[in-house]
């Protein structure tokens, strides 16, 4: 059969989600019909968008309903062939021997006889009542087969058909339309789930770009434009894209601030009224402008605030917007009002991110190198006054002056020092670590304060476990978390007093604790003391030289080990220091 391209295979099986709600529809009216028109198989086939019919409904035997339910032909062989009907009014009917679509192929065909006597039905004859879009392309088509009484209807039968025909086809366009609505509905809330999903990690730019085909596609438009207020409006599916000019875009703007308070969506036809509160003449230049047959605004919001518009515009001879399409196009404006909020939320907080991120940077850079341009010239007035200090022939009060600058000198150092280890420390991550003993670590260090702290009469003890406690590490940042909490608790600890400190080890932590019976933290500076440069106001600690970077150098380090660090206190009557590292 010349018409029938090679690749037509059937049956070739085609089901959408909603199809079967149409089928549920469906199957009454041709039940009804085949009861009153004396046809045994009767169907109903829908076009779809990719122009082929698909058999949605049939009623008679089971080898014809097998043969054809859910099978899809192509529609336009049998447009080409209804172009040799006789006209029935509703009902076009094409004899067996004026059409050349193979039906054992094409649908099917009973095995009555095969005669072609006139008067007889032939099961190659075809009697169908075709259903047309307002633009008159095929929607649909209701099609009539076997006959009870073998015969072609005479004009009597034809005059009644043709009014059950008329009926059943209004209804079943009824349906089938509200089958495409419920699909546009879906489509929609297709379009708002991406942009749900995309705002969660992309700009608002890419967001709506990602979504705009979907929206384009669920909404049969022939462009999609959007305008979010604060940037151009653009096109973001169009053929030819060209910019509004300035005039346009306010008058769009200020239609969009005024349906969003609204809650409504404006149709913009040559037909219609001007959406409030635009005139004729503002309607007209936008028309004129997109050269389009209607534009649909949605304004796109959040809460209270109208964020900007998009705009969805059909062709000349295309459909006027329905009330289905019209109410999903103002949900999906508060979808993506509502993803365009939180993408620009989500864009004000990277930026944020990022300038602290640069100020932090820059202060680290500040402090690394202050700290280095510092040391140099140290190390100069150190040398120089150990040469001064040989010196026999000083005055006394020479000698004292000497004395106070090593004493600055020796401060300063320090500062610097703790300086260069905070900026070594500032990145979280700790590279080239290795196992290390933390117990061997305490233990050194224990010993190390121990000597001094007795000259004032402190006992410095440690309580350790038995064997190694491996973490991993830097060796010497670990000894700077032990040595720093020690000597702060000897720092901090009157004549006389103790400084106990446990190491224990259970499944997956290595615990440290430092506790004195010093003079204590204040609750309102324990929020504190691990801040850079925090130093207490308590008159027994500022009595103390101190820098206020060891807690902070240690919290540092702590962190970059994976650990935790936490101090209990009691104003007074001493303090624990806990730290907890993960055992290697
Ligand atoms: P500093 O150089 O001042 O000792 P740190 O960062 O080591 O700086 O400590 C910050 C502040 O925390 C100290 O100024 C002190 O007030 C308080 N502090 C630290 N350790 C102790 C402790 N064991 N007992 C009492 N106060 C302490």
């Amino acid at each position: 059969m010349s018409q029938q391209p090679d690749d037509f295979e059937r049956p070739v099986r085609g089901s959408r989600r909603s199809d079967d709600q149409a089928r549920e529809a469906l199957l009454p009216i041709i039940e009804t019909l085949a009861a009153v028109t004396g046809f045994d198989v009767i169907g109903v086939s829908g076009v779809r968008d990719d122009g082929y019919l698909h058999h949605l409904s049939i009623v008679g035997p089971d080898d014809a309903r097998e043969a054809l339910l859910d099978s899809l032909a192509p529609a336009a062989m049998l447009v080409d062939a209804l172009t040799k009907a006789d006209d029935w009014g509703a009902l076009k009917f094409v004899p067996h021997d004026r059409h050349t679509l193979d039906i054992d192929r094409w649908g099917w065909a009973s095995d009555a006889p095969r005669d072609s006597k006139p008067g007889l039905w032939h099961p190659e004859d075809i009697l169908v009542a075709p259903m047309h879009h307002a633009d008159g392309s095929l929607l649909a088509v209701l099609g009539f087969d076997a006959p009870r009484d073998g015969r072609v209807p005479d004009g009597a039968e034809r005059v009644l058909l043709d009014t059950y025909a008329r009926q059943a086809c209004r209804a079943i366009a009824a349906i089938l339309e509200s089958e495409r609505l419920a699909e546009q509905v879906r489509l929609a809330d297709a379009a708002a789930d991406i942009v749900r999903r995309a705002t969660s990690s992309m700009s608002v730019d890419e967001a709506l770009t990602q979504s705009g085909p979907s929206i384009v596609d669920g909404f049969r438009a022939d462009a999609l434009w959007i305008h979010v207020f604060g940037s151009e409006p653009r096109p973001v599916h169009d053929a030819a894209p060209h910019s509004p000019p300035p005039a346009l875009v306010d008058i769009l703007a200020r239609y969009a601030e005024a349906a969003w308070e609204r809650q409504t969506v404006g149709v913009f036809a040559p037909d219609r009224r001007a959406p409030e509160p635009l005139d004729e003449g503002e309607l007209t230049a936008v028309l004129e402008f997109l050269d389009a047959e209607s534009l649909l605004v949605v304004p796109l919001g959040a809460g209270a605030d109208c964020l900007g518009w998009i705009g969805l515009t059909r062709g000349h001879g295309s459909a006027e917007w329905s009330a289905g399409e019209t109410a999903v196009a103002r949900d999906l404006g508060r979808d993506l009002g509502r993803a365009l909020a939180n993408a620009t939320n989500y864009e004000r907080e990277h930026r944020l991110v990022q300038e602290l991120q640069e100020l932090a940077d820059y202060k680290s850079h500040l402090v690394a190198t202050v700290s280095h341009e510092l040391r140099t010239p140290l190390t100069s007035i150190v040398g120089f006054l150990e040469l001064l200090e040989g010196d026999p022939g000083l005055s006394d009060r020479s000698r004292s002056a000497i004395e106070a600058i090593q004493r600055g000198s020796t401060r300063l150092s320090r500062v610097v020092e703790e300086l260069l280890v905070l900026h070594r420390t500032a990145d979280s991550e700790l590279d080239g670590a290795r196992k290390v003993d933390f117990a061997a670590i305490v233990a050194d260090i224990v010993d190390l304060n121990a000597g001094p702290a007795a000259r004032r009469d402190i006992a410095v003890t440690g309580r350790l476990t038995a064997g190694p406690a491996w973490v991993l590490g830097a060796q010497h940042e670990l000894e700077h978390i032990v040595a720093n909490l020690v000597s702060n608790a000897v720092k901090y600890t009157p004549d006389g007093g103790h400084v106990l400190v446990t190491l224990e080890e259970s499944d997956s932590t290595v615990l440290l604790t430092c506790t004195d019976d010093g003079i204590g933290i204040s609750a309102a500076d324990q929020d504190h003391v691990f801040e850079e440069f925090y130093r207490s106001t308590d008159p027994a600690a500022m009595h103390q030289a101190g820098t206020g970077l060891g807690l902070a150098i240690v919290r540092r380090i702590v962190d970059r080990h994976g650990g935790t660090i936490e101090v209990e206190s009691t104003l007074g009557s001493g303090s624990t220091f806990r730290v907890r590292l993960p055992a290697a």
